[in-house]
């Protein structure tokens, strides 16, 4: 499935060398990658919205990085979805949202990104530019939002991806619960946090930002969220460095 479209090594090369978080990778791990991206390509569409153009660095550099979080994992945990959708700059949504009593409240937002739930991943291209080539330890929207992907695999963005075999969905959740109680603590008395507080906006969103930590700033993650760095580890298969 994989030799259908290889990406030409050139380009793979001159795209890929300045991505940030790939930089910890060694040339094994680089050449699954590269078969990955692959695959992703031959699959997934990235297209542009309101008339953006979409190069093909701009496709290798969100492929590549959203691959790097099923590098371990396999392919399947993409499954369920196809698009991905670019914007020039930050974008603007409305969602329509109907409380219990039926009203509809129009919440409109400015965003980096979004991800829903079976349908596509939508990012603004400046935000994964600044993100793939200016490194900020726990910001990357791109494996912020295909995070969001796999939270979603088993039909509710909640925190708790399908688990691989072997790990406890009982210790899972407490150590995230934990260390989501702890940040909402810290939150609530006004302290600074070393982690992203938009993190403590839902479990979801905890799940996201704290993937981005463990592969831009795994020190970080493992210094004040030891725990939940160990799920990760068992869940990406990846010690991430940088
Ligand atoms: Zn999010």
């Amino acid at each position: 499935m994989l030799k259908r479209h290889p990406i030409p090594h050139a380009i793979w090369q001159r795209v890929t060398s300045r991505i940030r978080v790939l930089r910890g990778l060694d040339a094994v791990q680089m050449a699954y990658l590269r078969e990955m991206t692959t695959w992703f390509l031959d699959r997934k569409s990235i297209t542009g919205a309101q008339d953006f153009e979409v190069t093909q660095s701009m496709r290798l550099t969100v492929a590549a990085q959203a691959c790097l979080l099923i590098l371990n994992l396999g392919v399947d945990y993409f499954d369920g979805w196809v698009e991905v959708i670019l914007y020039p700059g930050a974008f603007r949504v409305h969602h329509a949202q109907s409380d219990a009593i039926g009203l509809v409240h129009d919440d409109a937002a400015v965003l980096s990104g979004e991800a829903w739930l079976r349908g596509p991943v939508i990012l603004s291209w400046d935000d994964v530019e600044r993100d793939s080539y200016h490194f900020e330890a726990g910001h990357n929207v791109v494996l912020h939002e295909f995070a969001h992907k796999l939270d979603g695999l088993n039909g509710a963005a909640n925190g708790m991806p399908p688990l691989r075999s072997g790990m406890s969905r009982i210790k899972w959740s407490e150590d995230w619960s934990c260390a989501y109680d702890a940040l909402c603590l810290q939150l609530a008395h006004g302290k600074s946090t070393h982690i992203n507080p938009y993190a403590a906006t839902s479990p979801a969103e905890f799940f996201a930002v704290l993937s981005e930590y463990f592969f831009t700033a795994p020190e970080v993650l493992k210094k004040y969220c030891p725990a939940v760095h160990k799920q990760l580890t068992l869940f990406y298969r990846q010690a991430a460095s940088n």
